[in-house]
């Protein structure tokens, strides 16, 4: 049996719609400038906000730790692969998100995962902003209660759809903090009071916030100071390593490692993995002058973009969609700006809504003001050539 034939067609498909999708691959760490397929590039997509992932503390205590307890944890964490720096990773992050308690998963994915499908049951229901990440929609559909969509950040929507759902036994409302592909902020102050209002539990993730929001990083409930009941979070991102994580009650945390079957069926991330984590998130809560940077980052580049007359969208923070609108467009756009070795990748549907294609720029703490401006001015250069700006 082959696949060759149907698996080819499809391919051809995705091809035509300027949808198709290939690796690329980086040849050094990942600084504001890498190597790219042998080529050196200036990073605007990393998720690495705060410049941890090649941090030397970080690095050390990898290594150290490293060496202490060999590369694999070689089991989950309820047979063999539970290590005191698991537990210690736990408690930094319960007291870094100023939770009882906090729980490790492999990755941010299956954490969103883990909540959503041991949390509501059946005869209960889930309302899911409409831009939420794959993960909370995988997790919606793989949850046995039902989902409710409610418009991007559209309260009085989310209101409307909790008044007209009365009948079920128990209600969450699941949001991303900062909207991975459009940069926006969720607004978890009204959220929380509608929930309040409506009875309803409030399920944060945290994926982009972490790190980043609030005055010493701990993210989208610190920005509003609010505490919802559920924050998932991710430490592939500002944390710079690798790993998801769900904080809340130590009853929650109990429930999940009883119930949750990607964290009882998976084996848990290498404990030097931990390490670096745990060096990283006691680093994130004294980068304050990083974040003020990053802030300074980001408004230099929205200013600019948005004088020469480009959409883009979002609220403060390092992600900044540049919507270009079609596809192929947008994949052209890309190629022009790798041609001036600016590495921003195009972002396309299903990730994004057709007809809203768009250049998802990401900006760290650690660009300088010289690689934004060459940002701009090449902004305007293709911009220009392209036709889409004047
Ligand atoms: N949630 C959001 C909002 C994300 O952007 C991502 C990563 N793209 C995840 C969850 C998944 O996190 P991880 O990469 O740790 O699986």
């Amino acid at each position: 049996m082959s696949f060759d034939g149907w698996l080819s067609a499809r391919l051809n498909e995705t091809k035509k719609a300027g949808l198709y999708r290939h690796l690329r691959t980086m040849n050094s760490a990942p600084h504001p400038e890498m190597y790219i397929d042998g080529k050196k590039q200036m990073i605007f997509s990393s998720n690495n906000y705060l410049g941890l992932a090649n941090e030397k503390q970080l690095i050390y205590a990898a290594e150290t730790i490293l060496h202490q307890f060999g590369v694999g944890s070689s089991g989950s964490r309820l047979t063999t692969g539970n290590t005191e720096w698991h537990e210690k990773l736990e408690e930094r992050i319960a007291s870094f998100k100023q939770t009882e308690a906090a729980l490790l998963f492999s990755s941010g994915y299956l954490a969103n995962i883990a909540v959503l499908t041991s949390l509501p049951e059946k005869g209960d229901v889930l309302f899911s902003d409409q831009l939420n990440h794959a993960s909370i929609i995988d997790g919606c559909q793989l949850s046995k209660a039902d989902t409710v969509v409610y418009n991007h950040i559209d309260m009085t929507d989310l209101e409307e759809k909790l008044k007209a759902t009365k009948s079920y036994e128990r209600r969450f409302i699941v949001t991303d903090g900062v909207f991975s592909m459009d940069g926006t902020i969720t607004p978890l102050d009204k959220i929380m009071s509608l929930a309040k209002y409506y009875r309803a539990y409030v399920i944060v993730d945290d994926a982009h916030a972490t790190g980043v929001l609030g005055e010493h990083g701990r993210g989208t409930s610190e920005h509003f100071n609010v505490l919802p009941d559920v924050v998932v979070g991710t430490l592939s991102k500002a944390v710079g390593t690798e790993g998801g994580f769900v904080s809340g009650t130590r009853v929650l945390i109990d429930f999940l490692l009883n119930h949750a079957r990607t964290f009882i069926f998976q084996t848990s991330i290498p404990p030097s993995s931990c390490a670096a984590s745990y060096v990283a998130l006691g680093l994130i809560l004294d980068s304050e002058q990083k974040r003020k940077h990053l802030v300074l980052n980001v408004n230099q580049i929205k200013t600019g973009l948005i004088e020469m007359g480009y959409k883009v969208r979002g609220n403060d923070t390092p992600i900044i969609p540049v919507i270009i609108g079609d596809s192929q467009n947008a994949v052209l756009f890309a190629e022009k700006l790798q041609e001036k070795s600016i590495y921003a990748p195009a972002i396309r549907p299903p990730t994004v809504p057709k007809g809203e294609s768009r250049i998802r720029l990401t900006v760290t703490s650690e660009h300088n003001s010289k690689e934004i401006d060459y940002l701009l001015e090449s902004f305007k250069l293709i911009g220009k050539e392209l036709n889409m700006i004047r």
